[in-house]
């Protein structure tokens, strides 16, 4: 999950690398040192080694990447990610992410991972965070867009450790041929003072852009997302093989449609490569690190062989060394002067060589060369103005913390819309919205000014597609009204019912828990942080392989309904907390559920006991009136079923249940949940008063969907077809009933369209209407969206709006006929009021 609901039109190759050496907490530096040279001969995996794959993901999630596969030998676990490398020595982890990732943000986790564990007892000794120039800055996370800016949250993680934090910038400013370090701690006291206790180590960077097309295209799948040759054939043919010699352990990964990992460990030595063929922004990176400074290894040949293959338009070489050996000895990097002999004949022109002795921490040396003819390739300012459009339009470039509207680098259409007095911010905040976390958004006024505000993209940047306004403004202030009229009650929002991860962010932030119901609505919560405790998996029927994940990722927390599941979970996982869901259901419900979940009262004595046998976790009760529930008397005798089930419960000696899940089934529509919750709310409270009355002995959750998202989100679609027919007329919209309007089936829903943003000047009010009919995109006769409703008369490229429509819309729209209605543009928004 990376960042995919912007458009991102330049994929960052460049990494970030960091790279953390631990000392056990609490001992000497003498016996550090017996205790690394023993734990090298053992075979066992000790130190940092404890930790497995599934806790190093955990540990990666919050800088948005995840493994891929792994590798290891006698020295070293190696990870490859989605975004770059990881690999995990004893007492060492080197870290290299790329694209929009936070790699900053996983720092605090693996730090106290490696404390708190008892196994492992490690405390942080030294860090170094290094990175060449990003292409885009712009587009990168705080505090990524510069250098100050991270090295204010690098001190701020690091700057307490002994030496202090360092940070050092070589190169070329003008071209912004640049490398980026910071260094934090020292080398260990007993090798600064003896200057022999440890052999030096030497690590060995190469960037590259501008990347030869051709020598780029092995690394494609082709249509079918398949590999064109194996992957030893292309380890071979593209020369990597060469690159790498005698390897112990390789692990590669040829990403679809393009794009190529691999890492691979010898000894105590890796060697990591990453290469972004597309044309546009091709980058690659090759890096060999813990070479020996005794080894024989010739770096200046090493990197004629890299240049060779790669023929890049660009080169930089940084070699570096963890102690006093000289970097810039070891790597003069002669390239530019020897004969091209066998490769490729490009001429390589070196534009300067630059070295740092780093305080108390080793020395490096940086060079960078351009081949003959084409040195603007540099610079990561000209690569933006290069491309026919910019990254995404000014005014969407706005900060993460939502609330700025105007940016620095707005320009042109976005005065236009500060001109717009609705949509300036407020110059003081009644509103905290750090809530808004992952996606950016833009702060508006009022609800009310959804409209004007999707106006104004549609005018700046051309739409003519479907396309959403989600205020998390409106999720905000429905959470506020929820603590306020059922504050005994958590919420568990229902993934379901809209898995935008705007949506679900916010409410992650705003403290919600989730209702997950597939393993991909749980993997989608878990990366957002939250914690697995803070799930109910409400489906009351799981495929084994949903009981395996539940198990793997810690989630205990599920329902059931049948003997048949209480036999699945015993056997797929044991240990979950399993909550027995009864049917207690509002037979007028827009979406009824009682046909297909919830044991009958006769059933529920016969699965008590079964928990029993089973020796299984019950906690709890669950059930659902049916979604878009009209009858709060529902929740009335729902809770006071509940109830009984309780006391049948205890009257078998169960005394474990402590849970009440009251479900889903609140009303959406628009507001702040006010006037949606207000009646049932009552109804609940009372009702829970009188059977679940004793304060804190009861947890008490709910799992609405609707509730939190119907209101927030309004969709915009685009008229682009029209025909007249006797007095009639009739619309093709960009979005129909294979799109976000199936809640018409699947929901019932009633929609509402309101044209808008219409050519003609004259007030909406003042036209004629005649009766209309919509019709979907697709080459369906059922894709007929509205029938006989009153329309002013509408032109190609006028808009309706379909308001609340976050519900059971995106969730399950298709692709069908080839028009992608699953993923339509969305613009987040923040209103300060209703
Ligand atoms: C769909 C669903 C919900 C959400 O229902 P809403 O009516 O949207 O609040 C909650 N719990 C379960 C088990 C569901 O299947």
């Amino acid at each position: 999950m990376t960042g995919t609901f912007f458009p991102q039109p330049i994929f960052e190759g460049a990494e970030k690398r960091l790279e953390l050496d631990f000392e056990l907490a609490c001992r000497s530096v003498e016996e550090v040192m017996v205790v690394e040279s023993a734990d090298s001969d053992s075979e066992a995996s000790c130190g940092l080694r404890t930790l497995k794959e599934a806790e190093w993901n955990k540990l990666l999630q919050p800088a948005e990447c995840c493994i891929v596969s792994s590798k290891s030998n006698g020295y070293c676990d190696a990870y490859l990610l989605s975004e770059s490398s990881l690999f995990v020595y004893e007492s060492r982890v080197v870290l290299k992410t790329c694209g929009r990732t936070k790699i900053l943000d996983a720092v605090p986790g693996i730090v106290s991972a490696a404390l708190e564990n008892q196994q492992i007892g490690l405390k942080l000794r030294r860090a170094k965070y290094s990175r060449s120039a990003f292409k885009c800055p712009e587009q990168q996370p705080e505090p990524h867009t510069n250098f100050s800016l991270e090295v204010e949250a690098l001190n701020g993680l690091f700057g307490h450790l002994k030496g202090g934090g360092h940070a050092y910038v070589l190169g070329d400013q003008v071209s912004n041929a640049l490398w980026h370090v910071y260094t934090a701690g020292q080398v260990q006291e007993m090798i600064m003072e003896s200057r022999i206790a440890k052999e030096d180590l030497m690590t060995l960077e190469i960037c590259m852009t501008g990347l030869d097309s051709k020598y780029c295209e092995q690394f494609t799948c082709d249509a079918n997302s398949n590999l064109k040759g194996t992957k030893k054939k292309l380890r071979t043919e593209s020369g990597i093989e060469k690159m790498l010699g005698s390897q112990e352990a390789i692990d590669d990964y040829v990403f679809d449609p393009c794009g190529y990992s691999l890492n691979s460990v010898k000894g105590e030595t890796l060697v990591t490569i990453h290469i972004t063929p597309e044309d546009s922004f091709s980058y690659a990176s090759i890096e060999v690190c813990g070479i020996k400074r005794s080894e024989d290894f010739d770096s200046n040949a090493f990197v004629q062989l890299v240049a060779d293959l790669f023929k890049p338009q660009s080169l930089y070489v940084v070699a570096t060394c963890d102690g006093f050996a000289s970097a810039l000895e070891w790597c003069d990097c002669k390239l530019g002067h020897s004969e091209p002999g066998a490769g490729s004949g490009q001429m390589f022109e070196k534009l300067f060589s630059a070295n740092q002795v780093m305080t108390r921490y080793g020395n490096c040396a940086f060079h960078a060369f351009a081949s003959d003819g084409v040195r603007e390739e540099f610079g990561s300012g000209n690569m933006a103005a290069k491309l026919d459009k910019p990254p995404f339009s000014p005014i969407t470039v706005l900060r993460e913390d939502g609330m700025s509207f105007s940016d620095s680098s707005s320009s042109g259409s976005s005065e236009e819309a500060q001109r717009d007095e609705t949509l300036l911010p407020l110059s003081e905040s009644d509103m905290d919205t750090n809530f808004v976390k992952r996606v950016r958004a833009d702060t508006i006024e009022t609800s009310n000014c959804v409209e004007r505000y999707a106006g104004c993209k549609i005018r700046e940047l051309g739409l003519e597609d479907t396309f959403y306004v989600f205020d998390l403004g409106n999720v905000y202030r429905r959470m506020k009204t929820w603590q306020r009229l059922l504050p005994r009650v958590k919420p568990f929002y229902a993934v379901k019912c809209n898995p935008d991860p705007g949506v679900l962010s916010t409410l992650a932030s705003l403290g919600t828990g989730f209702d997950c119901a597939s393993q991909m609505e749980l993997e989608s919560v878990l990366s957002l942080g939250v914690s697995p405790d803070s799930v109910v998996y409400a489906n009351a029927c799981k495929r084994p392989s949903d009981l395996r994940h539940m198990r793997q990722t810690g989630t205990l927390l599920t329902t059931f309904d049948s003997e048949s599941e209480l036999l699945k979970i015993k056997q797929y996982h044991p240990s979950a907390q399993v909550v027995l869901r009864i049917r207690a259901d509002d037979p007028n419900a827009r979406c009824y559920l009682g046909n297909k979940y919830g044991a009958e009262t006769y059933e529920v004595e016969h699965l008590l006991r079964k928990t029993i046998e089973l020796g299984l976790n019950l906690v709890g009760v669950s059930f659902h009136v049916g979604s878009g529930a009209s009858d709060p008397e529902a929740f009335r005798m729902a809770i006071g079923l509940a109830r009984q089930v309780f006391n049948a419960a205890l009257a078998l000696g169960i005394t474990t249940m402590d849970l009440l899940d009251i479900g889903g089934g609140f009303s959406g529509g628009t507001g702040d949940g006010t006037e949606a919750l207000g009646k049932v709310a009552r109804v609940i409270r009372a009702s829970l008063d009188k059977h679940f009355g004793e304060e804190g002995r009861y947890r008490i959750i709910a799992e609405p969907g609707r509730y939190f998202s119907e209101g927030a989100c309004s969709l915009f679609t685009c008229v682009y077809g029209k025909r007249r027919r006797e007095e009639k007329m009739e619309y093709w919209l960009t979005d129909g009933l294979y799109g976000s309007m199936n809640c018409v089936i699947y929901d019932h829903a009633k929609l509402a369209p309101k044209p808008f943003f219409l050519k003609s000047s004259a007030p909406v009010e003042d036209l004629d209407l005649y009766s209309s009919t919509l019709f979907g995109p697709t080459c369906d006769g059922l894709d007929t969206v509205l029938k006989d409703v009153m329309m002013p008369r509408l032109d190609n490229g006028d808009w309706i709006i379909f308001p609340a429509m976050g519900a059971y819309t995106i969730s399950a729209a298709s692709n069908f006929n080839g028009i992608s209605a699953c993923d339509p543009q969305i613009f987040y928004v923040v209103s300060k009021t209703e």
